[in-house]
């Protein structure tokens, strides 16, 4: 069932028409991207090897893009995992860590779905776009320094399509808090030194305009979520305080 206030949330912002343009083609520029020979070799071997629960999958095995067209609250993962979103096509869908993304996504009114389990299942986002600070999965989900790097260029160029409308970036993990503020100082936004912490604040401001906040959560990773590092509660609070952020409460279902 669509989310309740959905785009009606979000009607004060304006048309989105061209952005949405914009965003598609950038989406697609990043899926034929090819500048990490090692990250689009291990996308196509996963593919091709699959794990078994998954044999008559057909993977996707390629960059992953970004999800969402309004993007009010900006989230940034750090990379799509092997048997997730290098399966499915489609940012933290298909594993266990998108499981609790969504799940709260939708606690909070901005998923229409609670869960999201492939391209084709009527999921849709309100007021939130995800993405990731590296677009293609990497071995043992840990891309390199220079791949970080190289994947950058992408979170720049979608920095620049969505920073009018932004009002909320919500990193996950230190990871993308990193990629996040590395990305703003290289594009001339002010940027303090705040250190990455679940719920921690920055106040990051643009050569011209204004003020967007930087809101760290912990990574939604089995290890965090098995552990009890992150609850569910924790992340919803945070979603929250992105809400508010952004100009409109969260609604728990
Ligand atoms: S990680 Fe990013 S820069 Fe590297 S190949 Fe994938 S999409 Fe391109």
């Amino acid at each position: 069932m669509p989310s309740k206030h959905g785009s009606a949330l979000w009607a004060s912002c304006g048309s989105i028409s061209a952005e949405v343009r914009t965003l598609a083609a950038l989406d697609r520029e990043i899926v034929a991207c090819r500048r990490c020979p090692r990250l689009i070799s291990w996308c196509e071997e996963v593919a091709a090897t699959k794990r078994a629960a998954y044999r008559d999958d057909d993977y996707w095995g390629r960059p992953v893009p970004g999800l969402g067209d309004d993007p009010r609250i900006w989230i940034v993962g750090l990379a799509p995992a092997a048997h997730g979103a290098n399966r499915t096509g489609r940012m933290f869908t298909g594993d266990r860590s998108g499981d609790w993304l969504f799940a709260a996504l939708h606690r909070a009114g901005l998923a229409a779905l609670p869960t999201s389990t492939s391209r084709d299942d009527g999921q849709r986002l309100s007021g939130v776009r995800i993405t990731a600070a590296v677009h293609c999965a990497p071995p043992a989900n840990k891309p390199t320094t220079e791949e970080r790097a190289e994947c950058g260029h992408w979170l720049r160029e979608e920095l620049g399509i969505v920073q009018d409308r932004v009002r909320v970036i919500l990193p996950l993990g230190g990871i993308a808090w990193s990629a996040v503020s590395s990305t703003l100082r290289q594009e001339g936004w002010r940027v303090p030194a705040v250190r990455f912490g679940h719920g921690a604040e920055a106040e990051v401001v643009p050569e011209s305009g204004r003020p967007v906040t930087v809101l760290g959560s912990y990574h939604p990773s089995q290890q965090n979520t098995f552990t009890g590092r992150l609850t569910e509660a924790m992340l919803d609070e945070v979603l929250a305080r992105a809400c508010e952020l952004a100009g409109s409460p969260a609604r728990t279902s």
